[in-house]
């Protein structure tokens, strides 16, 4: 399949959304930004269109689509029994990173849900986004443009190298503002829960709603089958190992191991901050540092582009340096946790302890 790339810089911008929401109405597949990440989109009341998105992405079966939305007014007729804790989330943080596990209508193939008596519902706050959902008419179901298991993408080029030749059309609309995915809520526990951290974080949901739980599978409790299907899988990870500091001198002890690693012969990737990145050797041959800035803002911004630009660089192993979980701290750990394999190293002024994982290089635990 040839597939087509629509610049949106390019003066022709109305020609090329009208382009891209003729491809939804004919049941093909687009890749759109958003504010989080770029979307792989379908007709999500077309069952068969659907399933393409499956194809593309190589995506398991049993990991449910997020319907995106360009009026508030479709919680009507796509989803039944809202709760008044659905009602409010809604109304404060819609359009934007956020979505709603609710009740689902009728109206909904099953190829959406996976069969699941629940969907997840967005409003994202993306220009382009609303404007391909309002121009195509319909909801489009729309999980993360990546091939299944990489990280998402966050920039058209990104979407490119995974599907390029798998889907009908991209459509360029720059940089993704928040960088990591929505915040997945389930509303349809007397108690909301959070399924997966995102760009709402559990701060502005608790000052909302008051009390909200949070889905114990995202803390890699082995035991603990996660609520959001898709959370169990090994999701953006680079190919080379990684390995997480965490603890209070994370990054005194992460630039220890930099150094020994490097003296041992291997060539190492560190993923960390710019003040962090500042104290390490300068060996670009030894040493791959990939630096997010200096906020978590400028790490979810930044991480996955990051993590995919270290499949281009191939050291042998990364390690990353942890932050703190307030605001979007919270989703940021989640991935990068996750991108590690939950190798996580727990780090104090008197030496480095594993918190969870196995086959640590060398002698990384001390
Ligand atoms: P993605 O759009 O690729 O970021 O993935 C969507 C995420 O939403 C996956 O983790 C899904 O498992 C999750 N999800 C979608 N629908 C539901 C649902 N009805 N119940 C729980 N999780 C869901
Ligand atoms: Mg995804």
């Amino acid at each position: 399949m040839q597939t087509i790339y629509w610049d949106l810089k390019n003066n022709e911008r109305d020609k090329f959304m009208d382009q891209a929401a003729l491809c939804i109405k004919d049941g093909q597949v687009v890749a759109f930004p958003t504010e989080t990440v770029y979307g792989l989109g379908a007709d999500g009341l077309n069952g068969a269109a659907v399933a393409k998105i499956f194809a593309a992405k190589g995506r398991p079966a049993d990991n449910p689509l997020i319907l995106h939305i360009a009026d508030k007014k479709e919680f009507d007729r796509l989803a039944v029994d809202l709760s008044a804790n659905a009602r409010a989330l809604i109304d404060t943080f819609m359009p934007g990173p956020l979505t709603l596990i609710v009740k689902k209508s009728s109206l909904i193939p099953d190829e959406v849900t996976t069969g699941l008596p629940t969907v997840g519902i967005r409003m994202p706050s993306h220009p382009v986004a609303a404007e391909l959902i309002r121009r195509s008419g319909c909801p489009i179901a729309a999980p993360s443009a990546n091939l299944s298991g990489k990280p998402s993408p966050t920039n058209a080029h990104d979407v490119a190298e995974d599907m390029d030749g798998r889907i009908a059309g991209i459509l360029d609309g720059g940089r993704c503002g928040i960088g990591v995915e929505s915040t997945i809520v389930d509303t349809t526990t007397p108690i909301p829960t959070i399924l997966r951290p995102g760009g709402v974080t559990r701060e502005m949901l608790e000052h909302r709603l008051g009390a909200v739980d949070i889905d114990p599978a995202l803390y890699g409790v082995q035991a603990v089958r996660p609520k959001a299907p898709g959370m169990k899988y090994r999701h953006y990870a680079p190919k080379a190992p990684m390995y997480l500091y965490e603890g209070p001198a994370a990054a005194a002890q992460l630039i220890k191991a930099v150094h020994a690693a490097m003296q041992a012969g291997h060539r190492v990737g560190v993923l960390c901050d710019q003040v962090t990145a500042a104290q390490l050797p300068e060996n670009a041959n030894r040493c791959v540092i990939a630096s997010w800035g200096l906020s978590k803002d400028d790490l979810a911004e930044h991480l996955y582009n990051l993590l995919r630009a270290f499949d281009h660089q191939e050291p042998e192993f990364i390690l990353g340096l942890g932050v703190d979980e307030h605001g979007l701290g919270l989703a940021t750990m989640n991935r990068m946790r996750k991108a590690a394999g939950f190798n996580i190293l727990w780090a104090t002024e008197d030496g480095v302890s594993v918190k969870s994982g196995t086959n640590f290089p060398g002698n990384m635990v001390k």
